[in-house]
């Protein structure tokens, strides 16, 4: 049986897969089982930061399986506080305290938990417990129950019903709605820098500020998901330095990137104070409100350490920078009338397509024929909706790598069926 035939006959069918099968890596290529190279600014969806078999990665990884591969959160992990200082000080640049799990969805529903135990204990006027959390119109956040339901996607959430209670949608940009969604149930709000898998949309900085301004005027969590846009991807080490540089948020979610490939999410919690000046807001997730078996286990902690020093120690946001000029320069230079514009910022790129220009054939959306075809020219580059491709290759992508894909994307678009 070939692979794809095993797929058939014993993978669940959730996703609809491209037809090659990656077995080797190194740096931003990839090869597949028939030995055909691929240059890969897909990333695993901005995950290997690092690229395939990065060596500071491979012997911490290796290094850390040889010397302790697990041992429970009921002990004191060395790899798991360092990876804190090293998040907070370096990184967030804020204090607070941060909570290990293992993927994006899960840090999602870490930040659900919070805001309802920060409602609880500030409960509405008549002591009710608040627990809204408001969400935009084309996020996404995982696809656990809770984090599905605080998507504002319908087609995420398609069959699933009945959902979590206690979300609202609103339009993604629009501090007007947002402002009219706040009701006295209202706990937080939860919002993408860069929205990702909705097809590349910034946060605008005004935005932000208004967010920021309500959640103190109502007393409210302002917390953002970085599962895709943190760590350095979009040109600093957290995607809302990009947009608004002073903001201050009271939580934050990861994963993606942060492990380069290894499987770890996380959470942040604002050491603030809320209420008095006694009670820190991480104080509501106190022992025994929430854990993970493997969350935070040596082997997660050591390989993000080396990823996110990396990062650090090789200034890979600067190259993101870089590599962003590189890519809108050319693709500007090119006025491609199947181009419609380039948004988000670093390497976490979206580039939207004139559908008028590069019709969909009738089975499929452009944004997936064409990264069909890009794949036959040997460019891996995942879709985010029907109408924008995306780019996001490793940080450390070179200028040649870069100028390969987009001479590929160039000639896949003039040759476009
Ligand atoms: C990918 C993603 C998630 C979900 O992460 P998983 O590791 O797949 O659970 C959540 N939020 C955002 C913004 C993402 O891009």
């Amino acid at each position: 049986m070939t692979t794809s035939e095993k797929f058939s006959r014993y993978v669940l069918p959730t996703y609809g897969r491209f037809p090659i099968a990656p077995v080797r890596g190194q740096g931003s290529w990839l090869w597949d089982e028939d030995e055909v190279q691929y240059l890969d600014f897909c990333g695993g969806i901005a995950v290997t930061s690092l690229g395939h078999n990065h060596p500071k990665l491979t012997a911490a990884i290796s290094g850390q399986a040889a010397t302790l591969l697990h041992c429970s959160n009921l002990y004191q992990i060395p790899q798991q506080a360092e990876l804190a200082e090293l998040i907070i000080e370096k990184c967030v640049g804020l204090p607070g305290k941060i909570f290990f799990g293992n993927s994006g969805a899960e840090a999602t529903d870490g930040l659900i938990k919070l805001a309802r135990r920060f409602g609880g204990a500030h409960p509405d006027k008549n002591g009710q417990p608040r627990f809204e959390v408001i969400t935009f119109h084309k996020s996404f956040h995982g696809r656990t129950l809770g984090a599905l339901s605080a998507t504002g996607q319908t087609k995420i959430q398609e069959g699933f019903a009945p959902l979590l209670p206690g979300f609202k949608h609103v339009p993604f940009n629009d501090a007007l709605a947002l402002q009219e969604a706040i009701t006295p149930q209202t706990a937080a709000i939860l919002l993408e820098p860069f929205q990702g898998e909705g097809g590349v949309n910034a946060a605008e900085a005004d935005f932000l500020l208004a967010a920021q301004r309500l959640c103190k005027e109502h007393n409210l969590l302002l917390m953002l998901d970085e599962v895709q846009c943190g760590f350095g991807r979009t040109g600093k080490m957290m995607g809302w330095r990009s947009i608004l540089p002073d903001l201050e948020p009271d939580a934050i979610s990861w994963a993606k990137g942060m492990g380069g490939g290894f499987p770890i999410g996380a959470f942040w919690v604002n050491d603030r104070f809320i209420g008095d000046q006694q009670t820190p807001l991480f104080t509501v997730l106190g022992p025994g409100s929430h854990g993970s078996t493997y969350g935070g286990n040596p082997l997660a902690c050591a390989a993000s350490l080396a990823v996110i020093s990396e990062i650090l120690d090789a200034d890979l946001p600067a190259n993101a920078l870089a590599r962003e000029k590189q890519i809108r320069d050319e693709i500007s230079s090119w006025n491609h009338p199947g181009i419609t514009e380039v948004r988000g910022s670093g390497l976490l790129l979206g580039i939207g397509l004139n559908i008028n220009v590069l019709t969909p054939p009738k089975d499929k959306p452009t944004s997936i024929h064409l990264c069909s075809l890009l794949l036959k020219n040997g460019l891996l580059a995942p879709p985010a909706g029907p109408e924008t491709i995306r780019f996001l290759p490793a940080l450390n992508v070179s200028e040649a790598e870069t100028a390969a894909a987009l001479k590929i994307l160039k000639s896949t678009l003039d040759t476009y069926e």
